[in-house]
């Protein structure tokens, strides 16, 4: 943990975004101002000149050394207000990590950006119609980003149009995630909405919750139909959405395909059954009675004592075992996700789950990199929990992108996160062909993405605008049940507001 002075009273902000860059170095770091003592100490300045330049410079003072940089960068119109002061923090922090990278000789890859969607700058720039080596120039000069970074954008970049060619216009479009808040136990990393699903069931949570859904998905349904939407792709997610018997998701999909319009015309439809435990040949029946060949199937790790430690339940034989049944069944798009620097991992252990993922050769494999979320048990609960150290974490992500790449899977789209091991990211690769449709528009927020079920968060995009607002469904099943009527007024009043009054002329 250190303290960092910044001597400057800044708006609060600007300094939200200066303590962004300080968490890139050291975890936890707190932010002081005035004459509070401190481990490091910044003097930072800025200036914007009348021919539109800002100009920062940076003095950084700890343990008797001190570190300078500058930068300035001249644009070419005034901006309004809330551009002008964009460019200062974007200035300051420029000079905050070059001090930072000179003291502590650690290179940020993703240079400045803190944000989650770096492939969507690059879409921006490319959208406003910038030649592709003015973009590169920008994303170095600009956020600092490195040259592999930045290559690895372009790839993911030209994946997704490959993908989905209409994607600058697919806003008319929507998309719909639906969340069944229940797994066999918890994860320890995990803060998604996952309630252990035995004892929801003993109290009859698990019957209300699907009695409420049911409703949800019917009556958004016919919203979706009485406004004429084209639905792009559909995901069931969670907690793990094959954790309820076959009977319940066969009724679920009966209520989804009788209420949701054209679903002839989807383009895909995912179903979460992450946890290999719950997965039978009764669940595969009904998945494929419907239709639904894309399914995932996370091993996350392929050794059992990982497995173990982070309360997962199930072994490595069983991950090989229901990749195979469903494989075998003929599921032919299967997700795989793995975890960089789960607990006592290092090279060998991740070099395993790459051999053992090549005998199977799913149609995607997801590489998360290990994040400590806030209310996770493995961050409440940090010390019991040894992590790979930032080269390792390093190291093993360059493995998967050589992996990945003899084994013909390319990158489609990825991610970031607060407190991600490594200050990495969650890289989607698949074979060419079988990215995922939802993946993409997610990720980008091209288009509205309908929420329905527990912790579904609906993502409203306004695709004149590009205005993005959001509503969440509560994450607790006993909420739910007592609030769903309410949220689906909510989301109406939102679908009616942002489709009929706005876009019909
Ligand atoms: S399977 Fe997924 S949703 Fe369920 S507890 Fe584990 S990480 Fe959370």
């Amino acid at each position: 943990m250190k303290t960092i002075n910044i001597r400057q009273a800044f708006p609060e902000d600007w300094i939200r975004v200066l303590h962004n860059i300080a968490n890139l170095f050291y975890e936890d770091t707190t932010i002081v101002h005035g004459d509070n003592e401190a481990d490091m100490y910044f003097d930072l300045a800025y200036e914007v000149q009348h021919n539109y330049t800002v100009a920062t410079s940076a003095t950084m003072t700890v343990a008797g050394q001190t570190f300078t940089n500058t930068y300035e960068k001249q644009y070419d119109t005034a901006g309004t207000e809330k551009e002008v002061r964009i460019r200062c923090k974007r200035a300051l922090s420029h000079v905050m990590l070059d001090c930072l990278e000179q003291f502590t000789g650690v290179t940020q890859e993703w240079g400045i950006l803190t944000g989650v969607r770096p492939t969507k700058l690059f879409h921006k720039y490319r959208k406003q119609g910038m030649p592709e080596a003015e973009i590169f120039a920008t994303l170095q000069a600009d956020y600092r980003i490195s040259d592999g970074k930045i290559e690895l954008m372009k790839e993911i970049v030209e994946r997704q149009l490959a993908t989905i060619p209409d994607l600058d216009n697919i806003g008319r479009e929507i998309s719909v995630y639906i969340g069944i808040p229940f797994c066999p136990t918890k994860c320890a990393y995990c803060t998604f909405p996952a309630y252990a699903i035995q004892s929801n069931r003993k109290v009859g949570r698990v019957d209300t919750f699907l009695d409420g859904l049911h409703i949800e998905i019917r009556e958004m349904g016919k919203w979706l139909t009485d406004n004429n939407m084209k639905i792009t792709s559909i995901y069931w997610g969670g907690g793990t959405p094959t954790s309820i018997e076959a009977h319940e998701m066969d009724a679920l999909y009966k209520t989804m395909f009788e209420s949701f319009p054209n679903p002839e015309t989807i383009r895909e439809i995912t179903v979460e059954a992450g946890r290999p435990d719950t997965i039978t040949p009764e669940k595969i029946d009904v998945l494929k009675k419907w239709g639904i060949d894309r399914i995932s199937v996370n091993p996350q790790s392929y050794t059992d004592e990982t497995l173990k430690a982070i309360g997962r339940h199930h072994t490595v034989q069983e991950t090989i075992d229901k990749f195979w049944l469903s494989r075998n069944s003929g599921m032919n798009n299967i997700n795989m996700d793995l975890i960089i620097g789960l607990p006592n991992e290092g090279i060998e252990e991740f070099q395993n789950s790459l051999d053992e993922s090549a005998k199977m050769q799913p149609e995607s494999l997801t590489v998360h990199t290990l994040s400590f979320k806030r209310a996770s048990e493995m961050t409440r609960n940090k010390d019991k929990y040894k992590v790979a150290d930032r080269d390792t974490v390093a190291e093993m992500m360059n493995m998967a992108q050589v992996w990945t790449k003899e084994h013909d899977y390319v990158p489609y789209y990825l991610y970031r996160q607060k407190n991600i091991l490594g200050n990495l990211e969650n890289v989607g690769y698949s074979k060419v062909g079988e990215e995922s449709i939802y993946n993409i528009v997610i990720m980008e927020e091209v288009q509205t993405i309908l929420g329905i079920g527990c912790g579904a968060s609906s993502k409203f995009v306004n695709p004149e605008t590009g205005k993005i607002w959001q509503f969440h469904n509560p994450k607790d099943p006993a909420a739910y049940i007592m609030t769903f009527a309410e949220s689906i007024d909510k989301k109406i009043e939102q679908l009616d507001e942002l489709y009929n009054r706005q876009l019909v002329k």
